[in-house]
């Protein structure tokens, strides 16, 4: 078997979604990227979960063609390739609809910092790019999904590599990671704080965000260069 490194990480990721209760029927992908090789293994459209082997993720190049396989790959594949090629440092990428994470898209807002579990990830809100215009979504869809997330965290001047997740309005979440096992952790991680802060709204609308005291304490402890969270 030809990248067996990447299909076994990028199978066992796909695995991973519905486990985490992240994706239903076939919704949602992952994939995982070697950077030697500039090719990354991406599941096979429409197949569902039960039915994956590694043999038949779908090996496909930066400009999205693929390279090695006989099914026909995840229908989002030239989202992970445009982000793969612009973004030299992540090595997995997750799509998912999971459920709050996706209403927050719907609804086109950024995930407020309301708590520590948010805060023990990243400092900011989880951003949310706006709805695709309809010339992006009349051309090269998926494609210019990928540009639609880049530009966004252009415009608020985000590092992909401290923020590793975004909503695209109107769509879902994507996730990303130096892995895509750190992939499927955000992916979980946004869902989770989705959730957390849809219900905090819930019991009180006008619940204000975290203050930057407890965004920073938290963050600092995980990872700043003084970090005591965890086992050395
Ligand atoms: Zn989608």
């Amino acid at each position: 078997m030809t990248h067996a490194a990447i299909r076994q990480a990028a199978y066992a990721a796909n695995m991973q979604l519905p486990e985490l209760g992240l994706v239903l029927f076939t919704f949602g992908n992952a994939s995982a990227v070697d950077r030697k090789a500039g090719v990354f293994a991406i599941k096979p459209s429409g197949v569902p979960y039960r039915e994956l082997t590694p043999e038949m993720m779908i090996i496909v190049d930066y400009e999205g063609r693929v390279v090695e396989g006989n099914l026909r790959p995840s229908s989002d594949t030239k989202t992970h390739a445009l982000l793969y090629k612009e973004w030299s440092n992540i090595g997995g990428i997750v799509h998912t609809h999971s459920t709050y994470g996706t209403a927050w898209a719907q609804a086109q807002l950024p995930i407020p910092i309301m708590g520590t579990t948010h805060a023990d990830h990243l400092t900011v809100d989880v951003p949310c790019a706006p709805p695709m215009a309809d010339a992006r979504i009349s051309g090269n869809y998926e494609h210019e999904t990928g540009w639609q997330i880049i530009e966004h965290f252009r415009e608020l001047g985000l590092d992909p590599s401290e923020v590793e997740m975004i909503l695209v309005g109107n769509h879902a979440p994507f996730t990303w990671g130096k892995s895509v096992e750190k992939a499927v952790y955000h992916a979980a991680v946004l869902e989770e704080v989705a959730r957390m802060a849809y219900l905090s709204r819930q019991i009180n609308p006008d619940a204000p965000r975290l203050k930057e005291s407890l965004v920073q304490k938290h963050w600092q402890r995980k990872h700043g260069k003084d970090a005591y969270y965890g086992q050395q």
